[in-house]
């Protein structure tokens, strides 16, 4: 019998679940009590359950699945290479094709003169690697003290130690000793929820100038670099106001601060162009890769690093590495699918097609009466719910629970949309078609419909 196709049924299966499987950012007891959803399969943007219910995946997976479920090509990619080479090292004088041809099409793909790539297993092992990294460049050009990383509240960077330390979860830093020495923070963008009387625009610079009174505070002399995500994800898709990204730039540039964007997200399409930095104009001296990359079909990320980081590094002996840097089932994967991106057009299609029909049905949803902003850039939007739009108001309720009876409605709907704090997003897969979207966006609507009436029913419209 093979377990993985031939399996028991669905209550046998969450009870060995929750006896065996501690799943991760979960309450595990609670989780058990409710019951997670048996996920056996999966076409296009349909999820398919252990009870036969198709689900429509409003966040492609978590973030990565963006050509679809189901792509025959991808699984091909694997097994030829399974057969050809499993794996070998690249550790000790040694090289393969897989890693080098990925490389090289990660070079022509990424902007400037990002032309040299260090492979990790994901996002987060990927952005330890850039801990390291930026403070070996600067130790090499002789200034060691130059160690510090600015980064951002509510941003997320990964859940390893140094990826949970350049994340501004505070959740996070409160379970195991996080964050790391070194690493600092500033306010994030979010308009919605911080801006106050401000305009957006007057907001973002103030927010971007925080960077320069941080990076004064510490001494530039210690700063090493600034990380950021150009579209925040797992923080809520919080797309910052036009006015901050030039900002930080020519802050970055005036201290010559190294400049991490994490790509983890906005990579490969997400925005409607390759990568989030040609969206929203930035010119990084390093990019953080996962997820998109292989479209999740398979763990890969890495660090694409520019020629001037690069060439310092190359001239010493940079200690770090992972047994699976440049997996070759994974680096061949990874091609094949960014293969698929280009040669479908997927990425042409959010950006001309999709992505603006996309746009008209989502903002149309700031209408809703539980619905304060609704926003999306390419294909990852979010919606601010709130008691009373005027003064964007949070709820009075602890942050939280809004977003949860809505997800809920989600989930028993057939859609999934995650929440966080009180606002719904959306990342879907990029093949979502437009008669796709119309179903994504009723059954949100129908969510949302039930979602307010709960709320209501509940004497929950109260503004904090
Ligand atoms: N950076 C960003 C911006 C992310 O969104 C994520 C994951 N959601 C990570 C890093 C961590 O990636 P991984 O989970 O692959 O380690």
């Amino acid at each position: 019998m093979n377990v993985l196709t031939n399996y028991p049924p669905t209550d046998e299966l969450q009870a060995l679940d929750s006896a065996h499987h501690m799943h991760p950012f979960s309450h595990n007891a609670s989780l058990a009590e409710q019951r997670p959803r048996v996920i056996t399969s999966a076409q296009g943007v349909w999820l398919k359950d252990s009870e036969g219910q198709e689900i429509i995946d409003g966040m492609a997976g978590l973030w990565c699945v963006n050509v679809g479920y189901g792509r025959a090509e991808l699984a091909e990619a694997a097994a030829r290479q399974m057969r050809e080479l499993p794996f070998y090292n690249t550790f000790f004088k040694t090289t393969h094709v897989p890693a080098i041809m990925l490389a090289k099409k990660l070079a022509e793909l990424a902007p400037g003169d990002l032309n040299t790539v260090f492979f990790a297993n994901g996002g987060s092992d990927a952005n330890d690697t850039n801990i390291r990294m930026v403070r070996t460049y600067w130790a090499e050009k002789g200034q060691p003290d130059r160690n510090v990383i600015i980064s951002r509240w509510n941003a997320y960077h990964g859940s390893t130690m140094g990826g949970g330390s350049l994340g501004g979860m505070k959740g996070m830093h409160a379970q195991g000793g996080l964050p790391i020495p070194g690493i600092a923070f500033i306010d994030q963008p979010d308009w919605w929820s911080e801006g106050g009387d401000m305009s957006p625009e007057d907001f973002g610079l103030e927010r971007a100038r925080q960077l320069e009174e941080k990076i004064k505070e510490i001494g530039a002399d210690k700063v090493a670099a600034f990380i950021a995500e150009p579209v925040q994800g797992a923080g809520g898709v919080i797309i910052p106001p036009e006015t901050y990204w030039p900002e930080i730039s020519r802050i970055c540039k005036k201290y010559d601060i190294l400049l991490i964007a994490d790509e983890v997200i906005c990579g490969f399409g997400r925005t409607g162009n390759w990568f989030g930095s040609q969206t929203m104009g930035i010119e990084p001296d390093i990019m953080t890769v996962a997820k998109g990359l292989s479209s999740g079909y398979i763990p890969i990320g890495g660090s694409i690093v520019s020629d001037r980081v690069a060439n310092v590094l190359r001239d010493t002996e940079f200690n770090h590495g992972y047994t699976y840097s440049g997996h070759p089932v994974a680096c061949a994967v990874a091609l094949e699918n960014l293969r698929l991106l280009e040669e479908d057009g997927i990425i042409d299609n959010v950006r001309n097609v999709t992505g603006p029909y996309l746009r008209k049905k989502w903002e149309a949803l700031a209408d809703h009466p539980l619905v304060g902003e609704a926003k999306i850039i390419g294909m990852m939007g979010s919606i601010a719910l709130t008691p009373d739009k005027a003064s964007r108001a949070a709820f009075a309720a602890e942050e939280g629970t809004i977003g949860f009876i809505c997800r809920d409605r989600c989930f028993a709907n057939n859609v999934i949309m995650r929440s966080v704090g009180d606002r719904m997003i959306i990342s879907p897969p990029l093949v979502m078609t437009c008669d796709e979207i119309d179903i994504l966006i009723e059954r949100a609507t129908k969510s949302l419909d039930e979602a307010y009436e709960k709320v209501k029913a509940d004497g929950l419209m109260v503004s904090a």
